[in-house]
């Protein structure tokens, strides 16, 4: 089989050399040991790093080094997206990995045998997380039980550690949206799928490039690109008011013909500033969406390649 690993890089440049010349030694083992081609390659996806990280991965002499760089920072996401695209049809699968190894490398050799007994995905999943902050973990929780609620089926524990088939690769490039959220489009693709598990290991140097900002948008856009469900709660949230206002009128009415006084402001106050508030909150998740649409409708690229490395025309 031939096999592409993708990693995509941002400001790697304290970690690039060092925690990729293992791999090097795990990949040339790999063919070795012909459980890939010799044709198999490596592409690193520099995801616009305003540091050294681009002149390092030239600096690699090894002949299965490919690179791309982008023209700025698209994000993660894309950034695979733009190694896996601009392979389409060349390899049989397709492996994407972050460059800090967190994500156990040797699972690739099992991931490659599925891949040999027919998957046409393999998923890496974390089945020990004890190397990540708590945060991490509660926040990763959370939000994999937020998405499950909301019917968007994600796999919990798995990150963008797969490997895919070219016949999976160009399913997912019939899916056009431009707030990519890989790992719930690969679910949506279906094709024969599979696990292998592995544990988080520890980011050997430099810090996460997933800023609580970008986590949190990251996180948001998984939940807005899949599913619809907020804008129902919109409309559960108004019956649910309306009911409410219906009972206070008829309450108000029977009191008033009872001749009993009510106390006037106070509990308008309270109603006003309530309903206030959640017809600010409904336009603000409506426009949520519409931005999406907006976004969408102008049909931008995803990603814009600056220069490739070792890639003939
Ligand atoms: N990355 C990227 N573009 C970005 C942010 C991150 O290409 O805008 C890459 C980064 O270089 C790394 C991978 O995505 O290879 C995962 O990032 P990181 O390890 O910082 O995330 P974490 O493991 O902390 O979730
Ligand atoms: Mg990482």
């Amino acid at each position: 089989m031939r096999l592409l690993v993708i990693f995509p890089c941002y400001n790697e440049e304290a970690i690039l050399t060092a925690s990729i010349s293992p791999f090097f030694s795990y990949f040339e083992n790999l063919i070795a040991s012909n459980l890939i081609d010799a044709e198999s390659k490596i592409c690193f996806v520099d995801d616009g790093s305003q540091d050294a990280t681009w002149q390092q991965i030239i600096s690699f002499s090894q002949t299965y080094v490919t690179g791309i760089k982008l023209s700025t920072n698209f994000g993660h996401q894309k950034a695979l997206l733009a190694g896996l695209e601009t392979f389409q049809n060349t390899f049989d699968g397709y492996v994407t990995l972050d460059v800090d190894l967190q994500d156990d490398m040797r699972c690739i050799e099992e991931m490659i045998k599925k891949y040999q007994e027919g998957f046409d995905i393999v998923y890496g999943v974390r089945n020990d997380r004890t190397t990540d902050t708590s945060f991490k973990k509660n926040s990763a929780t959370l939000f994999y039980r937020i998405m499950k609620a909301m019917g968007v089926k994600t796999i919990p524990n798995h990150a963008d550690f797969r490997l895919i088939s070219n016949k999976a690769l160009l399913a997912l490039l019939q899916f056009p949206e431009s707030h990519l959220f890989l790992r719930a489009i690969f679910p949506k693709i279906g094709l024969k799928s599979t696990y292998v598990y592995y544990k988080r290991l520890q980011r050997e140097a430099g810090t996460t490039k997933y800023s609580f900002k970008k986590m949190v948008s990251f996180a948001w856009d998984g939940i807005s690109s899949f599913s619809a469900a907020p804008l129902r709660w919109i409309l559960y949230m108004g019956i649910f008011a309306i009911v409410i206002s219906i009972i206070l009128l008829v309450w108000a009415t029977v009191n008033y013909l009872l001749g009993n006084v009510i106390e006037g402001w106070f509990s308008i106050l309270i109603v006003v500033i309530f309903f206030g508030g959640l017809q600010t909150f409904a336009i603000g998740v409506i426009g949520e969406y519409l931005g999406k649409v907006f976004m969408q409708t102008k049909n931008r690229p995803r990603y814009i390649i600056d220069k490739t490395h070792g890639i003939q025309e």
